[in-house]
């Protein structure tokens, strides 16, 4: 789950890390009184969306002056912004976020996420900030310093130093040296207690008055966890997310939309992803990625129909259960009802296997769908007949 960078800003901030001051805003005369009661002549205004990129596209305005302030939100909020992010649609902006402007030396790159490989949690760090750090690590990789903290252990304090000094913040000024590492320690901290997937601060800002200070945010957290953090899930912004994923995850089903044509059901992850492999063998290409879990009942399954073929590139779906708790006969039964009740205007392949898989069989042949329901015999078969389905 992603929140909005003010959202972020404000959790960090909770953990000693220093942010600019500053408040959020829906429309230009509440912008006007957030930049007076900052009170400095600069004021900067950032439109929030779930996006990076924002900068480059126009939604963020350094402004001189309150009608600055006013005449920028004016055309940020409600605009609909474009970054190399959001795909050519954009996504309508209706917050902005009003900060003091910021007397910057040094714009740098920090960002916390989890390492699979190493199985610990790695800090990137580089002088190279606020441009596009993709560019940065695909052209000058060397400019990228790694420091893999052991999360058994938590970040040691000579860890942060050594990040402070990566970043080379003791040659603008050796006094930024110490901030700098207890600046890495609250984002490390917040990381943890909060349970992130990434936390990245770019650019992370040296300022003329020896200060140092995450200017931009950005905050995801590991779904698996949100049951821990109400808080955090009272963040979340429907707006910006996919709507059918978000029907999805209320439904606590996990969907991810591809850019095929055939629908996928299935129960597991591994055989999701062994199943998404299949159709491209067969030369299709799947519609999305959609693990149903352990409990296929009439209703996920209907609900999963519903989400998959809200999609209107989908023209076929394949199902491919494995009863091992749950019986296939009792699914079948599922699927015919489903498809029935939601009147499903694509053909369905079948493919069930394990427990009671010959009275799915039955099942499914007693509905008497014909081609627009139909069972297959093993997994390779089933991905056949769903290509050779949308040929037809
Ligand atoms: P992003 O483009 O979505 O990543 O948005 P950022 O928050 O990173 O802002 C983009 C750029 O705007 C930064 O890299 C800075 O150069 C600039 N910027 C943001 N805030 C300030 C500020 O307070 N003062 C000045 N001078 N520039 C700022
Ligand atoms: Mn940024």
């Amino acid at each position: 789950m992603k929140i909005h960078e003010y959202q972020a800003k404000h959790i960090l901030a909770k953990y000693g890390a220093s942010v600019p001051r500053g408040d959020v805003a829906d429309n230009p005369a509440q912008a006007v009184e957030i930049a007076k009661s900052l009170g400095g002549e600069v004021c900067v205004v950032k439109a929030q969306i779930h996006a990076g990129g924002r900068g480059k596209g126009g939604g963020v305005k350094v402004s001189k002056g309150l009608d600055a302030v006013e005449e920028n939100a004016k055309t940020i909020i409600g605009m609909q912004l474009v970054t190399h992010q959001t795909g050519p649609v954009g996504q309508k902006v209706k917050r902005v976020l009003v900060e003091e402007g910021m007397d910057i030396v040094k714009e740098l790159y920090c960002s916390l996420l989890v390492d699979r490989g190493s199985q610990t949690i790695v800090f990137l760090a580089s002088t190279e900030g606020g441009m596009d750090i993709e560019e940065v690590a695909a052209k000058t990789p060397e400019k990228i310093i790694k420091i893999f903290v052991d999360p058994t252990i938590g970040l040691r304090p000579y860890q942060a130093m050594q990040i402070a000094y990566g970043l080379k913040v003791d040659e603008v000024n050796p006094k930024l040296v110490r901030p700098t590492a207890n600046l890495m320690t609250s984002l490390y901290n917040a990381f943890i207690s909060e349970d992130c997937s990434l936390v990245e601060i770019n650019p992370l800002v040296l300022t003329g008055d020896a200060r140092v200070i995450a200017l931009d945010a950005k905050m995801t957290f590991d779904d698996s966890a949100l049951f821990r953090h109400n808080d955090v899930v009272e963040l979340r912004d429907f707006d910006e997310e996919d709507a059918t994923e978000v029907e999805a995850s209320q439904a606590d089903l996990s969907y991810i939309k591809l850019d095929g044509s055939i629908g996928c059901m299935v129960n597991g992850a591994g055989l999701a992803m062994g199943t998404m492999d299949i159709i491209k063998e067969f030369g299709g290409e799947p519609a999305n990625f959609l693990d149903v879990g352990g409990t296929a009942t009439q209703e996920r399954v209907a609900t999963a129909f519903r989400i998959i073929t809200s999609d209107p590139n989908v023209k076929c779906i394949l199902v491919n259960i494995f009863g091992g708790i749950v019986r296939c006969d009792v699914v079948a039964e599922g699927i015919v009802a489903a498809f029935k009740q939601i009147n499903l205007q694509v053909p369905v392949v079948v493919r069930l296997a394990g427990t009671n898989a010959e009275k799915a069989h039955e099942v499914i042949a007693g509905a008497g769908m014909g081609d627009k329901l139909q069972m297959a015999e093993g997994l390779r078969n089933a991905a056949e007949a769903a290509v050779a389905a949308i040929k037809n």
